[in-house]
This record gives structure tokens, sequence and C-alpha cells, in this order.
């Protein structure tokens, strides 16, 4: 059996990592982590009988506690209860689904505590790369990735040890509003930004991939996850979202990852690498693809791309200050607070105010968030 862990359960990571659980049969889920959910992390936990549950708030863990007081599962509540999952013994690997910086502790916790590491949020590296990558290289932790692209690069990069990576081709669908241009942008509502063409997501990471913020931030974490210059990220629009990222080694030769677009396919390659099981599903049907097309990104109608590949070349918090401010712009976004135009405003307007520290500590970009957040609240 292998023994997992699952920060943010009731997401849609979380809840497609229970799909595999489920279809493999040989998976033992031995925690679940949600916000508030209580309702569904209580079905999950029916089902899934692991020793632990958490939710975040003390009162609802309280709740929760109550109803499945017929189970032998101990439910534990805030940053101690993720931490305690983070470490605890039965886990081999822990799945990091929650979204935003809250990842940044519980997987130093499990890397310190000698689990690998399924990593779906991407903030973790994003803001603590510089502390999370060397954590752990001298830990012998292993870093999976469970975002699509970086697992096609990943898998690109299979056997290609000794040979170093010339350049990483880091593949966009273009979101919603691919090829309309910043002024076409004015008017866009909530519901067209939710509108993503081809992956079905979490409303926010969905927003992101409007903005392309998301592939800023995937940049980012590309960078750290395979320890390559930012030069050598170039990010390559792909509409059909067929190749999924690509790594071009010295020679020219480029190795690609295809496939449909089904997340549960990098989760299962994380959660089981480096074997490969077999997964249901539609497969890629190359006589009815139309054609693969590639072009390049807009910088000047998507600066939320362009801010991200500032942020990371001057690196320190200001990759926090540019996730922090996004998470909060996004959000007011998602109230109709704001316009989606001012989504990539308020990320300049924060990395400008940011007060920059060469190389944070974690309290130093929790402390850079907070103030990210305050400067927001007191404007906008
Ligand atoms: P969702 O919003 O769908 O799910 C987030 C999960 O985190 C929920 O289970 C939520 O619980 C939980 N959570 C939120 N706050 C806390 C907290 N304080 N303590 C414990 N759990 C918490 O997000 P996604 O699944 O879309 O994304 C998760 C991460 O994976 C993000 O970093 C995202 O960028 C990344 N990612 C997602 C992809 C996708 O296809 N969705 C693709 C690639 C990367 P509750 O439901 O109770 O609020």
């Amino acid at each position: 059996m292998k023994k997992i862990a699952i920060l943010g359960s009731t997401g849609s990571i979380g809840t497609q990592a229970l799909e595999i659980a489920r279809e493999q049969q040989d998976i033992e889920v031995v925690a679940l982590a949600a916000g508030k959910n209580a309702r569904l992390l209580e079905a999950q936990v029916r089902e899934f009988r692991p020793k632990i549950a958490a939710l975040w708030g003390r009162k609802e863990a309280l709740d929760l506690k109550e109803r499945v007081r017929d189970l032998p599962v101990r439910v534990v509540s805030g940053m101690e209860g993720l931490l305690e999952i983070a470490a605890m013994p039965e886990a081999e690997i822990l799945l990091t689904a929650v979204v935003g910086m809250i990842g940044i502790k519980p997987t130093i916790a499990a890397i310190e505590a000698g689990k690998d590491i399924a990593l779906a949020n991407k903030e973790t590296l994003v803001t603590a790369g510089h502390i999370i990558m060397p954590l752990a290289k001298e830990r012998g932790a292993r870093i999976l990735p469970v975002d699509s692209e970086h697992s096609a690069i990943f898998q690109s990069l299979n056997g290609e040890r000794e040979n170093a990576i010339h350049k990483i081709l880091l593949t966009a669908s273009g979101g919603p509003f691919r090829g309309k241009k910043q002024e076409e942008l004015r008017e866009v509502q909530v519901e067209d930004a939710l509108q993503h063409p081809n992956w079905s997501m979490g409303r926010k990471i969905t927003i992101d991939s409007a903005t392309m913020v998301n592939k800023g931030l995937e940049v980012m974490e590309a960078k750290w996850l395979f320890g390559v210059e930012l030069e050598q990220i170039q990010v390559v629009v792909h509409p059909q979202s067929v190749i999924h990222s690509m790594v071009e080694y010295s020679d020219g030769a480029v190795i690609a990852q295809l496939g449909l677009p089904d997340m549960r396919l990098p989760i299962q390659y994380a959660l089981y690498y480096p074997q490969r099981r077999p997964l249901s599903g539609e497969r890629l049907d190359f006589y009815k693809l139309a054609g693969l097309t590639f072009e390049e990104p807009d910088f000047q109608a998507f600066p939320g791309l362009r801010l991200a590949f500032s942020a990371m070349r001057r690196g320190g918090n200001l990759p926090t200050a540019y996730n922090a401010a996004n998470e909060k712009a996004v959000a007011l976004f998602l109230d109709r607070k704001i316009h989606f135009l001012e989504i990539p405003e308020i990320i300049s307007s924060c990395m400008e105010q940011c007060h920059f520290m060469e190389n944070p500590s974690v309290e130093d970009i929790l402390e850079t968030e907070a103030g990210v957040y305050a400067y927001i609240e007191s404007r906008w």
C-alpha cells in the first residue's frame, strides 16, 4: 500500500487525487485536510478512513469531531493540524494541494520528516523555492511536480540526467482571452474569465489563466524545480493544450509530453513515480487532431506575465509580493470590486511598494504577504 496524506482534499486537485485512490485500490489515505468544507471532508473521512482529518477553523474542527465520533479518526485544526499531518510517521508522501502560501510551512515540515512531496501548491516554490529546494536536496526528499506543465517537463527529463537542459518550453493555452488586445479586456466580466477553453480547475487558478499570471507563477516554479536560469524558460502559447510542455537539449532535440487535458495523469504520475499505472478515460486520437499551433505570448495585453519575469529576475521577496498581490486582486475581482485589468495594476503597484529583501526567511515571506494585504486593503 502507498500511504499518502492530502492537504486540500476537498479542492479540484484533492478530489481528483481521491478519484485515483478509489480507482487504484493500493493507496491508503492516512490524512485529509481542508479549509472549511466540512460536509465534503466528512464524506471523504467516511469513505477513506484516514487516521487524521483537519479543518482550518477550530470551531469547525470541533463540529466535525462530533460528527465523526463513531470513527477512529483524530480531528485537528489550524497550522498545528497541518504540521502534524505533514510530519506524521504513517505517511510516505504528502500531496500539497492547498491554495496559497499556507502550503510553505507544512511542506518544510514534511521534507524535514523525510517525506516525498507531490507538489501542486505552486505558491510554495514561487515564494520559498530558495528555501525548499536546497532543504529537499539536503534531506534527500523528492519534489514531484503535479502541475501539468511541470510534470510534462519532469517526464521529458526521464533518462536525461547526464544532459544539460538547453531550454524549457513552457506551453500555455492562452486562456479565454487569447488574441484579444488590452483595450478589449477592459469590460471583461467574472463569468467570461471563468470560461477556460481546455481545463476545468478551481476558480482562483482559472482567473490566473485568464490574466496569464498562472503562467508567470509557473515560470517561477519551473526555475526552482529544474534549476535553470530564467532566460532558459520560454513561454509558448499552444491553444490546443495537447503538448503539456517540452525540453530542448543542446543538440536541438526537443522532447515533449502530450496527452488530453486531464489533471489525473500528472497527479497519478507524481504519486507513483517512476511507475506508470493504467488510467481510465479518453486517449489522444492523432487521426482526429486538427492541428497543433504555436504563438508568442502577448506581453502587452497580459502584463501579469511580464511582471512575473521582472519579479523573478530581481528575486528575493518580490515573487512573494507578486503572488500575494495577485491572490488579493483575484479575490477582489471575483467579488466584483475591481475590473479585470486592475489585477496586473495592483500587482505592479505592490511590487513597487515592496520593501525588498534579498534572501527572505519564511517569516519574512509571511510578513511580506501581510504587508501586501494591508496595502491593498488600505487602497482598494
Ligand atoms: P481549490 O480551490 O479547488 O482547492 C483548494 C483546497 O485547499 C481545498 O480543499 C480547500 O479547502 C483547501 N484549503 C484552503 N485553505 C485551507 C486551509 N487554510 N487549510 C487547509 N486547507 C485549505 O484549488 P485547486 O485544487 O485548484 O488548486 C490547489 C493548488 O494546486 C493551487 O496552488 C493551484 O495553483 C495548484 N494547481 C491546480 C491545478 C488544477 O487543475 N486545479 C493545476 C495545477 C496546479 P475548502 O474546500 O474547505 O475551502
